[in-house]
């Protein structure tokens, strides 16, 4: 199996290759030159499977002669040992046709765990063979920070170095990030906005010699070993549900569309998804393009569901990659349009194919407090609300699709005790290891948006 950037121009890569090296040269993002196909007997046979043996047999496919079965079982075989839960995803029924996946058992308490549990090993595994370490650098502005410094502790390859702007997360994020004490994990606390952070990082990765003299990696939602590790719950959730023979739909709290994106891998696999049904908070780009075919830019504006304050949706260029027929000069100008005007529109034939697949639904804070309330209800169950805008979109899929809805829940509500008091007027009982968390030392250093001070910073910090 090889790799191809969405934009055309960027050398076919090996899986160890792609894993390391993130966003392609030519800005694009990789993609496996085709889908492994899972034809329906055979996922019959998967149904007893466990989540790990599962996972290997769905990555599998992927990894082409760059490392064996053998080695990815061993990979597998540690990814999932921190998660609380037996089932590791287990799933929970709602309503007649309507069951939840909880993504939230994993040592963070959201679903990004299930990628960069297993991306930790798989990173030592690559370097340890080539011999090579690396430093990685990322900007969060909530989960995606804590999940990343959880996977590389304490990891020997691997020095970590997290940007978040300061006074800027909420309290538990920031704490599920600073009080892990490991000696490779730094935590930045930048005086500027999430935006000052995301553009730090990019100028240190367009820094040439600074990125290669660090040998700089990235783990966000760009890096293709996380999408794969997400496709493995599609197959586990379709296959519980629907025993791998019964069409089901699913519902999906959307931001960097990397999440759905898996979604949409499971069923060019084989899976039966009927629909993809994306949720959005007011940030709504997603949403709108399902129901116009026009992607606009619009300013990105604070929700009770931060992880999905987004407007630009990264991985969104894969799906756009596969709508023009893998053509990457399409991509290339669609893309460079969108970023010159912010805007680009798809023909309506195109729209109308990607509508049997996908379709948006967005809603608002009031909406999304309406909508935990509205569970807390009716089930005894308190959604965070990301998960309560991933089972609003399923709602408004309908019963007379005739297929059964499964919403993936992708944070535990206890990381989000206020939204959760204000609808349902109680807290969320609060899990032993957020307890813990909220009651370590912190350790961050405070630093200004200045290139040259973040680079030092690592600089001095980084085991060669
Ligand atoms: C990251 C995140 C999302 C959005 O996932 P994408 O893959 O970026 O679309 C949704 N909910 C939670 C809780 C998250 O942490």
């Amino acid at each position: 199996m090889h790799y191809v950037s969405t934009r055309g121009r960027a050398p076919v890569l090996a899986f160890d290759e792609v894993v390391l090296t993130g966003l392609a040269r030519d800005g694009g993002l990789y993609v496996p030159e085709m889908w492994p196909r899972f034809m329906p007997d055979i996922q019959a046979a998967l149904v007893n499977l466990t989540y790990p043996e599962l996972a290997i047999r769905v990555m599998a496919p992927f990894l082409g002669s760059a490392m064996t079965e053998d080695e990815l079982a061993g990979i597998v075989a540690v990814s999932y040992q921190n998660f609380t839960h037996p089932a590791v995803a287990p799933l929970k029924q709602l309503g007649p046709h309507s069951w939840l996946c909880e993504l939230f058992h994993g040592p963070t308490l959201a679903f990004k765990d299930y990628a960069l549990q297993f991306l930790g090993p798989l990173f030592d595994h690559i370097l340890r063979r080539r011999g090579e370490r690396v430093v990685i650098v990322g900007a969060t502005s909530g989960d995606t920070g804590s999940a990343a410094i959880e996977a590389f502790r304490d990891h020997a390859a691997v020095d970590v170095f997290i940007l978040h702007p300061h006074e800027r997360v909420s309290p538990i994020q920031r704490r599920q990030m600073t009080t892990v004490q490991a000696a490779n994990v730094h935590n930045i606390a930048v005086t500027g906005t999430f935006d000052d952070c995301q553009r730090l990082v990019k100028d240190l990765f367009n820094d040439h010699p600074f990125r290669e003299a660090m040998n700089l990696s990235a783990v966000n939602s760009i890096n293709w070993a996380r999408i794969m590790a997400q496709v493995v719950y599609y197959f586990w959730a379709a296959l519980a549900v629907g025993g791998g023979r019964r069409a089901v739909a699913f519902a999906v709290p959307t931001g960097n569309f990397g999440n759905a994106f898996a979604g949409y891998v499971a069923r060019a696999m084989g899976v039966q998804v009927g629909r993809l049904m994306i949720g959005s908070n007011r940030n709504d780009i997603l949403t709108r393009f399902f129901a116009t075919g026009t992607m606009t830019m619009q300013m990105v504006v604070p929700t009770l569901s931060p992880s999905m304050d987004i407007q630009v949706s990264s991985n969104f260029e894969r799906l756009l990659f596969e709508l023009y027929d893998q053509e990457g000069d399409a991509v290339e100008r669609l893309m460079e349009q969108f970023r010159e005007t912010g805007t680009f529109s798809i023909t309506h034939d195109r729209l109308y194919d990607i509508r049997k697949i996908f379709r948006g639904f967005s809603l608002d804070d009031n909406e999304t407090r309406d909508i935990i309330a509205d569970v807390y209800a009716r089930t005894g169950e308190h959604v965070d609300p990301h998960t309560a805008i991933g089972i609003a979109a399923g709602r408004a899929i309908g019963p007379d699709i005739g297929m059964p809805v499964i919403t993936l829940a992708t944070a535990h509500p206890a990381k989000f005790p206020q939204a959760i008091r204000e609808a349902t007027g109680r807290e969320p009982v609060l899990p032993e290891r957020l307890a813990a968390v909220l009651a370590c030392k912190e350790r961050f250093t405070v630093l200004p948006v200045d290139l040259a001070a973040v680079k030092e910073h690592i600089r001095l910090r980084a085991r060669r």
